[in-house]
């Protein structure tokens, strides 16, 4: 693969490193299963001199700088970003398989949210606070220090986007841990901060295996905040290597997200968006709407209107923009192969699939869209994250059952309302278990400025907006006596 900088490569203190022991990891297209290059393996020193790398930029160049300066290093990343739209497109295609209208609306949307925060930078700041008639009490809002960001595999770019932009505009210096199966875009970040004059260290990069270079990021001594996007067991490791710290961490780990359709709804609005928030990324996405539950009144038309969008999908390799891609890796195939298996067994009737093209290689890992009724509210396909592009169908009668059924998993991350009757609709607001509520609509295009996360197992603090720069700040209070 041509790419204008070494893949191989860390990038660590505003130079290109090969890892310490020489060691690489494969890349992989999702689409071929074919090895297409090679991405660094960082080994637990490269992490260190990473974490020492970034130490010394907030000591140093970076840590000069005001907050508009970094606004400004921001908005110029952004316009680079853009720039090279289609280099960033091409990566993404090859190394994640994301179908190309797909990942260039995540450059989109990495180059978005370079624009909010750089914006944001400068409008950060504490309060004063009428305190005692002798005293002038003030906040301070102060960076971590060095923040740790562990991406998934899912939308590189975006979670990029969510969780290192805001911690730069904060006044952080990140070291940034891709996914095994995903650091190229990540690596590019790092390539065009350097064009865009980030001082050396500001960022770092360092590709390499979760339970080596990630446990060694999340447990380092000299970090001062963690941000994690992944699965849930994971999540739990992480907090608790921050924990021996004492280091505050962000947790968005998933969910299994409800768009609850009562039988007043615009069903000709709703239809596209409820199987479309469901099969985004091929069903690989942390707030995929996975169930849909309908008011037994519309339930069959829902089913066969839904199961007629689902007949029409196809499914291909990333380069040819089909409605889905490949799963990202044969292990995600086998896995969600296996949950099917296992329902199908227990009684899920599937009533409706996609087509995998004549066309899609033998050796890229294709599962057809898939569509189930008849499934059992406690069984695993409608209570765990499948991370493939499946849906359930779950019918209930009332309100209060509705709410019981959305609130029923261990997950809280993202709920759907479709229902013309406001009071409902605020009703329901309040009794959902759930980060982000979208009245007759879900999802709302990526949503750079609304604050997303979790309740339950689907983590907890916010990234996203502008409340995500205070999850990357701490808080001192000032107070001085008139003496
Ligand atoms: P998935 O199951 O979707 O691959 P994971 O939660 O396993 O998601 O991985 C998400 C990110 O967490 C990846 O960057 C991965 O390398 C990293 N990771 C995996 N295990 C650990 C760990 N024990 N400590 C820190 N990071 C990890």
């Amino acid at each position: 693969m041509l790419t204008p900088f070494d893949t191989s490569k860390l990038w660590i203190g505003g130079e290109w490193v090969p890892s310490s022991d020489g060691r690489t990891l494969p890349i992989e297209n999702p689409s071929s299963g074919l090895t297409v290059g090679a991405i660094g393996r960082a080994s637990r020193d490269d992490v260190d001199a990473a974490v020492t790398a970034a130490e010394r930029a907030l000591n140093g160049p970076w840590g000069a700088l005001t907050a508009f300066e970094r606004g400004r290093l921001l908005s110029r990343l952004s316009n680079l970003v853009l720039a090279h739209t289609e280099l960033l497109t091409e990566l993404e295609v090859a190394d994640v398989g994301k179908p190309v209208s797909q990942a260039r609306a995540d450059v989109v949307a990495l180059a978005r949210y370079l624009e909010f925060y750089a914006g944001a930078a400068d409008k950060l700041h504490g309060q004063t606070i009428p305190f005692l008639a002798d005293y002038t009490v003030y906040t301070l809002r102060e960076p971590h220090g060095v923040t740790a960001h562990i991406i998934p595999w899912n939308y590189p770019m975006q979670i990029m986007g969510r969780s290192v932009v805001g911690a730069l505009a904060a006044g952080n210096a990140v070291v940034v841990k891709p996914a095994e199966q995903a650091s190229l875009t990540s690596l590019a970040f790092g390539w065009l901060s350097q064009q865009a004059g980030f001082p050396a260290g500001a960022i770092n990069i360092v590709p390499g295996v979760g339970a080596e270079a990630g446990a060694t990021l999340s447990g380092h001594p000299s970090i001062g905040h963690v941000s994690f996007t992944g699965s849930f067991d994971v999540g739990v490791q992480i907090q608790s290597a921050a924990a021996r710290h004492a280091v505050p961490v962000t947790l968005e780990l998933g969910g299994k997200s409800p768009q609850i359709l009562f039988d007043d709804a615009d069903l000709e609005t709703a239809l596209p968006v409820l199987v479309r928030a469901g099969l985004q990324n091929a069903g690989q996405t942390c707030s995929a709407s996975s169930r849909i539950l309908v008011h037994r009144r519309v339930h069959d038309h829902v089913v066969e209107a839904m199961s007629s969008i689902y007949r029409t999908l196809r499914v291909g390799p990333a380069s040819a923009d089909l409605d889905l891609g490949p799963l990202i890796s044969a292990t995600q195939k086998i896995r969600v192969e296996r949950h099917l298996d296992a329902a199908r067994a227990t009684g899920a009737k599937q009533v409706a699939t996609g087509r995998i093209v004549d066309e899609a290689p033998e050796g890229g890992h294709y599962v057809a869209p898939q569509l189930y009724t008849h499934v059992n509210p406690r069984e695993p396909l409608a209570q765990e994250e499948i991370f493939g592009p499946v849906q359930v169908v779950l019918p209930f009668d009332e309100e209060e059952e509705a709410v019981r059924l959305a609130n029923g998993t261990p997950y809280g991350l993202v709920a759907g309302v479709w229902t013309r009757d406001a009071g409902r609709q605020h009703r329901l607001v309040r009794q959902l278990k759930a980060g982000q509520v979208f009245l007759n609509d879900y999802g709302a295009a990526g949503g750079v400025e609304l604050p997303f996360g979790g309740t339950g197992h689907s983590g907890h603090g916010r990234e996203k907006g502008f409340e995500a720069l205070y999850g990357f700040t701490k808080l001192k209070t000032v107070a001085a006596r008139h003496r």
